[in-house]
């Protein structure tokens, strides 16, 4: 499942095309919702690798991390703070991850930036492969 991450990061990049998640965001592919403001938008990441594992994307199509901008300063912040609330929601007491990933070496797939926010078990620490 990692090694198959990672050959697809090999290859994503971003486009002018509209995302996969754009897509989640405008309901024309189906999606497991956690939460939905004007600004962000959250779901279950369809291949889980820990019990709960949910995304949080902007509704802003920023491609990655690397790509933002210094007006995105408060959008940034607010996912932060829809990652703690939907935490909080899914059940996540005992704590949890928050990951980005950045580009091909990031093993970034999906060409729309995205917090994995992951719990529901004990995780390991350094993450396994790197
Ligand atoms: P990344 O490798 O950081 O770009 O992560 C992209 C994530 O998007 C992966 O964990 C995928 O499992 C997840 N993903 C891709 N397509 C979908 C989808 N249609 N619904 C939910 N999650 C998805």
């Amino acid at each position: 499942m990692a090694e198959n991450e990672q050959a697809k990061a090999q290859t994503a990049s971003p486009s002018a095309e509209e995302s996969i998640f754009t897509k989640i965001i405008n309901g024309q592919i189906p999606c497991k919702k956690v939460y939905e403001d004007d600004q962000a938008f959250a779901f279950h990441d369809i291949n889980a690798t820990a019990p709960v594992h949910f995304l949080v994307v902007p509704k802003k199509p920023i491609t990655q991390l690397s790509a933002v901008d210094p007006s995105d300063e408060q959008l940034l912040g607010h996912l932060m703070l829809v990652a703690s609330k939907c935490a909080k929601q899914e059940g996540l007491d005992e704590g949890y991850r928050v990951v980005v990933n950045d580009g091909k070496h990031g093993c970034q797939s999906v060409y729309h930036l995205h917090l994995h926010v992951i719990g529901g078990k004990q995780l390991g620490w350094p993450p396994t492969g790197n």
